[in-house]
């Protein structure tokens, strides 16, 4: 596929037809198990002297179809899917960082990541440390020998500010540093390896599928990064791995092509983790991905509508959207966001707390959930729900105050959103 068109990569990347059948659709290869051709097959592919399926616990046609096609999209060389966004977070962490490491990170992070990284990852014995996201140089001060990786969200929410990846990248390319980013909120609108970063990961549960009907995740390596600048940094990809006859990643994969870190992950961490992908999800995301485009440009267009009405109501105390930023926050949206600005917006009820429950239990079209990404109009009011465990000032530290209210604006026709969006906030302030 010669395209760089998104709208054609979308539909075409990845594959043309069955090879058996002729079929133009994917197939869904509902098997476990692929018949080797002799047992000089089998070594090879065992041996990675040959690619090819052996366990759909480690690869299957339908998901490498869904890999190809996002490595596309995203101009990338090579993706890994699995089977949650929580899977993907904490692969591309595990692939290069062992006990005794550390990573730096955003503290703007989903509260599933943040989970992840202080609690699981630390007791495995890898330090995450936390440092704000709009002082890039505050990952460089964080930095020491064992810091394997910089991690960051390209539109976290709730504060909707783009994250510097340009800058933080610069900061670790010398250092041997790839920077991770979590692109969740912004599938095509940002394609973080043109901005210097090494590896994305998506919870395909969101945008990608936007049918809301399947959790999954997946890893793309950008193929930009030299793991072996840095040996030393690098331990994990340079030193042999005892799990795999002594193999030394960044030597035996070169036959292959840029893809160390990502075959690496495939055949160590999915092969003793096992969190794989079923087939049938992933026919359902490259069923999402033909119209991602589309979606992501009529999320993006419905959600600054939506800002702008929000802005216009008195009741409304504040919007939270990128188009709402000013100074630096502005200066990154003008920067990253060229090409629409995403489907989340947030307000603050004047109300406070009281305002922000009537204004959910008012919506009539709107579905109250906590997830985002989905084609519908969705929407939580996080002091009541996903944050409800947290202290009132551990709750402002994330930025939710008592009267946030969340929105993952969808599809539908801007009218009805904003109908809806109108009676709940004249019932909840009457
Ligand atoms: N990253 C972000 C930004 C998310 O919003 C989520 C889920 O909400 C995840 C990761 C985790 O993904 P999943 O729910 O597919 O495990």
């Amino acid at each position: 596929m010669t395209s760089k068109n998104p709208e054609t990569l979308a539909l075409h990347a990845g594959w043309r037809r069955d090879s058996a059948t002729n079929a133009v659709a994917v197939p869904i290869y509902q098997t476990t198990s692929f018949q080797f051709d002799s047992t000089e097959h089998a070594s090879n592919l065992f041996g990675l002297r040959e690619l090819g399926n052996i366990y759909t616990r480690i690869m299957n046609p339908t998901q490498d179809a869904f890999e190809q096609r996002i490595a596309a999209l995203e101009g990338g060389v090579a993706a890994l899917a699995l089977a949650s966004g929580q899977a993907a977070s904490a692969f591309t962490i595990q692939n290069i960082a062992r006990a005794g490491d550390n990573i730096v990170s955003s503290t703007d992070l989903y509260g599933g990541t943040w989970n992840l990284f202080a609690n699981t990852l630390k007791d495995q014995g890898i330090e995450v440390r936390f440092v704000d996201p709009t002082d890039p140089e505050a990952f460089r001060r964080a930095t020491d020998d064992r810091t394997r990786a910089y991690y960051a969200e390209t539109l976290p929410n709730p504060k909707l500010i783009p994250f510097p990846i340009a800058e933080v990248a610069a900061i670790g390319r010398p250092l041997g540093i790839p920077l991770i980013m979590d692109n969740t909120a912004a599938p095509l609108l940002v394609r973080p390896f043109d901005h210097g970063a090494a590896i994305v990961m998506y919870s395909a549960t969101k945008y990608i599928g936007g049918h809301g009907t399947s959790i999954g995740g997946v890893v793309i390596d950008g193929g930009n990064f030299d793991w072996e600048a840095h040996p030393a940094r690098q331990p994990m990809l340079n030193q042999p791995d005892p799990s795999y006859h002594g193999a030394v990643w960044s030597q035996a994969v070169k036959p292959l092509g840029p893809i160390a870190y990502i075959l690496k992950m495939r055949v160590t961490l999915l092969r003793d983790l096992g969190a794989a992908i079923a087939p049938f999800n992933s026919f359902l995301f490259l069923q999402g991905i033909e119209t991602l485009a589309l979606r992501m440009r009529a999320h993006s267009d419905n959600a600054l509508a939506v800002a702008k009405y929000l802005a216009s109501r008195k009741d409304v105390a504040r919007v939270i959207h990128p188009s709402q930023h000013s100074g630096a926050a502005a200066e990154r949206t003008a920067r990253y966001l060229t090409k629409g600005m995403g489907g989340l917006c947030g307000f603050e009820l004047a109300g406070g707390l009281d305002a922000g429950r009537k204004f959910i239990d008012s919506l009539k079209m709107f579905y109250h959930v906590a997830n985002i990404g989905d084609a519908r109009s969705l929407a939580i009011h996080p002091a009541s729900t996903t944050h409800s465990q947290l202290t009132a000032a551990e709750q402002a530290a994330t930025g939710v105050t008592p009267g946030y209210v969340r929105l993952s604006v969808g599809i539908e026709h801007i009218d009805d959103i904003l109908a809806d969006l109108g009676q709940a906030l004249d019932a909840a302030t009457a």
